[in-house]
């Protein structure tokens, strides 16, 4: 569904730049260092299903953007990483046909970290209508409770919310509703570590992309057995552990986490386990 008033369609005219004394880099240098801080930035694109292309960002690769093949032609991204992916992922879509429109899973900081990038670049940015009101604002800080986090995971998150993963409020053009198609797949409702969290689902192959129904990260980036998220950034608990349920119950082949990933193997067992687990 489109929104109305939502401030203008994206991809106006961008601002302009700032005035700068610092001499200009010869451009072969410039472009050099251009394809540098995208490699830096993000992984090479992987495929790791029929029509999925994982993008995988940030200093430790395990913040994940999805692209998927759009019937219409071009591609779609799930979740958008944080925000210095925005040029990598317009990079991977080009040779794709384009970037079509983004869907947020949800709207953390380090999900909606490149989608003022994309939408300033003309992209219409998607989550469900639950998520709007983070993605547009503080992407989650109003209910999260960091002072449950040790404290040198509490020191080193607040500097990566802020200096690396969040690229700061987005404006929400269209929502998305559980029961949609999205590029052959059904959203279906992943609510509870986020307000309107969703995740898509493909019964043809068992394959779901998930956002953060489940970390297989630790706090400091370490892969780890699936785990709900930790209770300093759940929204919802015990809601939570009745979408982790619902997930483990359709009994996917693949799962694509937000973080690292992909989780094969004996899924359905694991996701039960973590549902029931003690949280931190
Ligand atoms: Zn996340």
């Amino acid at each position: 569904m489109v929104r109305e008033d939502r401030g203008g369609p994206p991809g106006g005219p961008a601002a302009p730049a700032a005035a700068s004394s610092v001499p200009a880099l010869p451009s072969s240098v410039a472009q050099r260092l251009h394809h540098l801080g995208r490699r830096v930035a993000c992984g090479p694109p992987v495929s790791v299903a029929d029509g999925v292309t994982l993008l995988r960002g940030g200093a430790f690769r395990a913040m994940n953007v999805y692209l998927l093949d759009d019937p219409s032609g071009g591609v779609v991204a799930f979740d958008s990483g944080e925000k210095g992916m925005a040029g990598p992922i317009l990079d991977a879509a080009a040779e794709r046909g384009g970037l079509r429109r983004v869907i947020l899973g949800h709207g953390d900081t380090d999900h909606r970290g490149a989608a003022p990038a994309l939408r300033a670049a003309g992209v219409p940015i998607a989550c469900h209508a639950d998520a709007a009101p983070y993605a547009e604002g503080r992407g989650g800080r109003e209910y999260w409770r960091p002072e449950l986090l040790p404290r040198a995971v509490r020191a080193f998150h607040a500097l990566s919310h802020r200096a690396v993963w969040d690229g700061g409020p987005v404006t929400i053009d269209e929502t998305v509703a559980v029961g949609d198609d999205v590029c052959g797949f059904e959203v279906v409702d992943l609510a509870g570590h986020a307000p309107g969290q969703i995740g898509l689902w493909r019964a043809s192959d068992r394959v779901a992309i998930v956002s953060d129904a489940f970390y297989v990260t630790s706090m400091w980036g370490r892969p780890q057995e699936p785990a709900l998220p930790v209770r300093a950034y759940d929204h919802d608990l015990e809601r939570a552990r009745e979408s982790l349920r619902r997930l483990a119950a359709l009994d996917p082949a693949t799962v694509l986490p937000g973080h690292l990933g992909p989780v094969t193997g004996d899924v359905r067992r694991r996701l039960e386990a973590a549902a029931e687990a003690d949280v931190r």
